[in-house]
């Protein structure tokens, strides 16, 4: 079992955050703790009915919640989703690019020379143009700001062999922690940083894709001997989206009970 988290109320408190893929999982636990700590959050996502359902439970007490449906693989929906969300809150200064698809086919992945190219478009597109496309979209008011954050949901599977998801999804992970170095390095002189978050297994919907047989043998490999909360990875955004973290940029952090350590 994970130990219950701390988390400041104030930490956050005057920060606008969008969320993407925050109408279920780990986004919506990220949504959750952003709130709980004091920013307004949008919460993201192209399932409507999911992000009503997100909405109905949301912690009370925190900042301000608001849900926009937006299929983040689309530039003009994402570029209305940031006028609306700046319309609604005054600016964006924390962008958490999370949304993602990891495809199964009967609880398993396709092999290389399974996988139509369109699905590997397919996830290319939602995994990773659309952290590409959300920064664009939210960098403007950053900028002016002379303050911001951007963190990228990679995954472990990004960063060493996984025989759970996909090579289009591998890869498209790997691309997020590398956009994360180069945008760093593009934006650190105007007070934003950019880093990537590399989850191991979670517990949420994705990881219920594969069996139970799959997912125990691969808790039996993890040091701590458990599968990851929403909020163990909440916690590491929440570090990285927070003042105290400015001196970190262009990192990739591993949250994954030990899983993979290099
Ligand atoms: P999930 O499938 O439970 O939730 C993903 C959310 O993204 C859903 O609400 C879905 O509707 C939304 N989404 C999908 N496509 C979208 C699109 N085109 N536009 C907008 N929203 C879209 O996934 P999760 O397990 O919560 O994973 C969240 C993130 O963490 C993902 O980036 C995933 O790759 C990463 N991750 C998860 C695990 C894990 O074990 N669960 C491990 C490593 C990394």
């Amino acid at each position: 079992m994970a130990t219950p988290g701390c988390f400041s109320p104030v930490l956050h408190a005057g920060r606008r955050a969008v969320v993407t893929g925050a109408a279920r999982g780990i986004g919506l636990g990220i949504a959750q703790r952003l709130l709980r700590e004091g920013a307004d959050v949008a919460l993201v996502d192209l399932d409507r009915a999911a992000l009503d359902e997100a909405l109905s439970g949301l912690p009370q007490g925190g900042g301000r919640a608001l849900a926009v449906v937006c299929d983040v693989s689309r530039e003009d929906e994402v570029q209305q989703m940031a006028r609306r969300v700046t319309q609604a809150f005054g600016g964006i200064d924390i962008l958490v690019n999370n949304a993602a698809i990891s495809p199964k086919h009967q609880g398993r992945k396709a092999t290389v020379a399974q996988a139509t190219l369109q699905e590997w478009r397919q996830v290319l597109d939602v995994n990773l143009t659309s952290a590409f496309l959300c920064a664009r979209a939210c960098l403007p008011g950053m900028v002016e700001a002379r303050w911001g954050r951007i963190v990228n949901i990679a995954s472990q599977a990004g960063r060493t062999r996984s025989e759970i998801s996909g090579a289009h999804y591998g890869a498209s992970k790997a691309g997020l922690a590398s956009l994360a170095r180069t945008l760093a390095c593009e934006v650190g002189e105007l007070g934003i940083t950019v880093n990537a978050v590399a989850p191991g297994r979670i517990d949420t919907p994705m990881a219920q894709t594969v069996s139970p047989e799959v997912n125990e043998r691969y808790r039996a490999n993890i040091p701590v001997r458990r599968f990851g909360t929403p909020d163990d990875v909440a916690a590491a955004v929440s570090y990285l989206a927070s003042v105290d973290a400015g001196f970190v940029t262009g990192a990739t952090l591993d949250v994954n009970g030990g899983a993979f350590m290099i």
